[in-house]
């Protein structure tokens, strides 16, 4: 029996109506092992309700991103990804070469967020960040891609 945990049981704590779309949008939240695009939430719901619209789609999204049960991430691709609150608190580096994402600790930033604070009286919310430069392979031209004839 497929158990979905977390924000199933918050949202109907809350109140909130769990329908079938919207317990099928959220166990393709929370079942993605990395970032999922609202199209990519569409497409494994239309999958089993091909009536369903994509605007609800965007509508639980923005309800679970309220209620800060998910984070969403620009990770450069034109379009934003989401992850559920449970899988942790991180920030990623995104290799604007290869396009590789690189998951880094919540900690890495928390001195960034003290600078801040202290020089700027700013309180960061570095909660899901996307920092964009070149990995290793990248700097070192070892990936392969970039490098001459570039397809697009
Ligand atoms: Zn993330
Ligand atoms: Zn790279």
């Amino acid at each position: 029996m497929h158990e979905t945990s977390g924000i199933v049981g918050r949202l109907s704590q809350k109140g909130y109506r769990l329908t079938p779309q919207r317990l099928m949008i959220l166990s393709a939240i929370e079942g993605s092992e990395d970032h999922i695009s609202a199209e990519e939430i569409y497409a494994q719901v239309a999958a089993s309700y091909p009536h369903v619209n994509i605007s609800t789609v965007y509508r639980t999204l923005e309800l679970l991103k309220k209620l800060g049960m998910v984070y969403e991430i620009d990770l450069g691709e034109g379009r934003i990804r989401y992850h559920a609150e449970g899988s942790g608190h991180h920030h990623h580096l995104v290799c604007q070469n290869c396009n590789r994402v690189i998951d880094i600790d919540e900690s890495t930033l928390s001195s960034l967020r003290d600078i801040l604070l202290r020089d700027y009286s700013f309180r960061a919310e570095l909660r899901h960040v996307a920092i964009f430069g070149f990995c290793e392979d990248c700097r070192r031209g070892r990936s392969g891609k970039g490098a001459g004839a570039d397809a697009g």
